[in-house]
This record gives C-alpha cells, structure tokens and sequence, in this order.
C-alpha cells in the first residue's frame, strides 16, 4: 500500500531554492534511509513535507495515502497520521515529559482520551523502551543526556502512532547510546502498516536498523537508491564516491 508519494517536490527557504524535484515513493511496512552531506537540503525536505511555513513549495507534489498533503495545514497532516521528530532544544519550564506527550497526542486525535486512559498508554509505551516511570514526571528535557532526549522522541512517535514517521537526526553529538535507543525505538515502531523514513548520516545506525531502501539525498535531489550497500561504499569512499549518473 503507497503511503507517502512525493513528485518533482521542489522547495524554497530564504528566496533559494534547496530541494530541486525529489520524488519518493514510500509504501506500509518500508524503512527509508536518506543520507547526504551536509547542507544537502534533508532537513528542509522533512520540514516541507510537515508544512513548517518557512519553507515554500515552488512545485511538484505529494499525497499522503491518496491525498494532496501539501494542501493540508500543518495539523492536518499530524491528524492525518505524517509525524517528524524533532528535538526542543530549550527546556521549557514547568512542562513534564507526560503534560507533553499528553498535549502532543490531544492536538493529533479526533477523540480527546481522558488523562487515565492517556497515562495507561504511556506507561505501556515507556514500559516496552525500557524507560522508567520517573521519567514521564521530569521537566522536558531538564538535564537530559543525548540518549534521554532521544528517548523522549522515541516515545512521542509511539505514542502519537503515525502512518508515516520522519525522523530527522541531527548532524553532531548523537553518542552511541543515544543512536541506540533510535534504533530499538525504530525496531520496535516498524510495522506492515506504517512506514519510516531516517535521515541520518550515522552510519553506525544501519548496524541496528534493516531499511529496505537507503536513499542520496545530494544538492536537493536524490542521486542515487539502493540498499544497504549503498551505505557502505559511503562509508568506505564518502558522498563523493558515489556514482550519481
Ligand atoms: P541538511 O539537513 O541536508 O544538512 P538543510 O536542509 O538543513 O540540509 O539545509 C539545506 C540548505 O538550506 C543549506 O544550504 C542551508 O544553509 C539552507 N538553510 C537551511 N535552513 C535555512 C534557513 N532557516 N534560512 C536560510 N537558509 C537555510
Ligand atoms: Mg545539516
Ligand atoms: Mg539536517
């Protein structure tokens, strides 16, 4: 079943345009791998598919299960069953890791779940990472280490359950922990009926994950698909040595 198709997608941010006509089919039950080198526009590609307003759609198009994504508002396309991860960088005061989640999951349901309800969820989510009750009553991302923030993204994708989960890992700082726990998280999210697509450029996370495709991501388009392989001539020859005819 097609997910996620996305054609001749080109998109601006700052009056330059960054992604110049990827196109992708994502289908239920795959795992995507995007690398590419810094700058290449993968962020910008994950924050257009979402809808973030900085980043205007100049042409091409995508449909999530059949229907034009890029006509929906931001909360439409959450609602829909389209997540990205992201990491708050900030601690922001007063919120707990469960008054997050809570209001994450309240903005993407039709049907409000009562607090007892939600609670039961999350601990059954947090259960099967391994993450200890405490951890729901922390302040977010209040003294987190790498791996805790990871977690926190980890659990925020179980829980809301998307159709289509992105996840965008930053360029610096992952330890090995932390890549870890994307990887268990990713093991334990993919299922026959939803898809995932990882941008990363740890190549360390394709030692934990089996993706079905791994994809360049190269100046704005993509160059070149192929499976895991593909990832270990870039790690043995670097972006450059990739054939991108
Ligand atoms: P990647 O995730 O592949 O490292 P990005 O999508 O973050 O690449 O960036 C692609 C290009 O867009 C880069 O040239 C970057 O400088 C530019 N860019 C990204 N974000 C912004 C922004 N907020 N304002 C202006 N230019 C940006
Ligand atoms: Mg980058
Ligand atoms: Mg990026």
């Amino acid at each position: 079943k097609l997910l996620l198709k996305i054609e001749g997608l080109r998109a601006q941010i700052d009056n330059k345009e960054i992604i110049k006509g990827v196109d992708l089919e994502v289908h239920a039950g795959e795992i995507h791998i995007i690398m590419g080198p810094n700058g290449a526009g993968k962020s910008t590609l994950a924050y257009t598919l979402m809808g973030h307003p900085n980043y205007k759609v100049l042409g091409g198009h995508a449909f999530l299960e059949g229907e034009n994504l890029l006509e929906m508002k931001v909360d439409e396309r959450a609602r829909k069953g389209l997540f990205l991860s992201f990491q708050y960088p900030e601690v922001i005061p007063g919120v707990t890791v469960e008054n997050f989640l809570r209001t994450a999951k309240n903005a993407v349901d039709s049907r409000k779940q009562s607090i007892i309800a939600f609670n039961k969820l999350l601990k059954e989510k947090m259960t099967t990472l391994g993450i200890d009750e405490s951890y729901a009553k922390r302040y977010l991302n209040q003294g987190f280490s790498g791996g805790e923030k990871k977690k926190n993204e980890i659990l925020q994708m179980k829980v809301l359950n998307p159709k289509v989960a992105i996840l965008d890992e930053t360029d610096s700082g992952l330890d090995v922990d932390a890549i870890r726990v994307v990887a268990e998280g990713v093991n334990q999210f993919a299922n026959k009926d939803n898809a995932m697509i990882i941008i990363t450029h740890y190549k360390k996370l394709l030692d934990y994950i089996r993706p079905d495709y791994v994809h360049i991501l190269k100046d704005g388009q993509i160059t070149q698909t192929g499976d895991i392989g593909l990832a270990a001539t870039i790690d043995e020859e670097g972006f450059a040595g990739v054939n991108t005819n």
